[in-house]
């Protein structure tokens, strides 16, 4: 039996947004809302830097000057949360994939453990919102006002072209992230709820037929 016909009906769920357009908390919100599982990558890294492992040490100066860390080691990472998410139910995924490089690596590995992403959300909030929030949040090294125009900058340029592959699939929702939070929630649970109905098993589809709409 492979693990997804196991969990078929697996809700597997990807936000995408600049810094501070508050994926972690949309992701942990959406995550209660279907009772699924939220996995952020920015967490586990940091958590490994907290906590002093080998990946945490190998990654530190690159978290902390708003840098990309590299693929293989997210991808390492991830692996283990990401199936054991899908088999309960399913997974909020907040900050990978980062790349278009690696939303297609995680496609050709979760394509064959059909764990392909069913939907991808956007959170839009202008510039200088973003700022304003990461000013006021300051969680660490990487929340001075120079990494954050830095972090926006790598999400311009590495991440933001991402939209247009999730587009491209019809797997994009879009949502006004510049909004209080109930109201960012409450639209994507409605926008996600009309999705789930209209494909349901579109993550099935993955496993069997890599050019249907279910990737990562
Ligand atoms: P976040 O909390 O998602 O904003 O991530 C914090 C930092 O962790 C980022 O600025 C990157 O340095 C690193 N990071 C998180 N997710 C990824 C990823 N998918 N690929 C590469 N670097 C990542």
């Amino acid at each position: 039996m492979t693990m997804q016909s196991a969990t078929p009906r697996a809700k597997r769920i990807l936000m995408i947004g600049a810094p501070g357009a508050g994926k972690g908390t949309q992701a942990q919100l959406i995550a209660q809302q279907f009772g699924i599982t939220h996995i952020a990558s920015g967490d586990l890294l940091r958590k490994n830097i907290a906590e002093g492992t080998t990946i945490g040490r190998t990654v530190e100066e690159l978290v902390n000057k708003g840098e990309l860390v590299p693929d293989s080691i997210i991808m390492d990472m991830l692996r283990k949360p990401v199936l054991a998410a899908n088999a309960d139910g399913g997974y909020v995924l907040d900050g990978f994939p980062r790349t278009v490089e690696q939303a297609e690596a995680a496609y050709r590995t979760a394509g064959d453990l059909g764990v392909g992403v069913q939907i991808a959300i956007h959170l839009e909030v202008p510039e200088d919102e973003l700022t304003r929030r990461m000013l006021a949040r300051a969680r660490g090294k990487d929340d001075t006002v120079e990494v954050i125009k830095h972090r926006i900058k790598v999400y311009e340029e590495k991440t933001r072209p991402l939209l247009d592959y999730y587009q491209q699939r019809e797997l994009l929702i879009q949502v006004n992230g510049a909004r209080p939070v109930g109201e960012v929630t409450w639209s994507i649970v409605v926008q996600l709820q009309r999705a789930f109905k209209q494909r349901p098993s579109a993550g099935r589809a993955a496993a069997a037929a890599p050019s249907d709409r279910a990737v990562a």
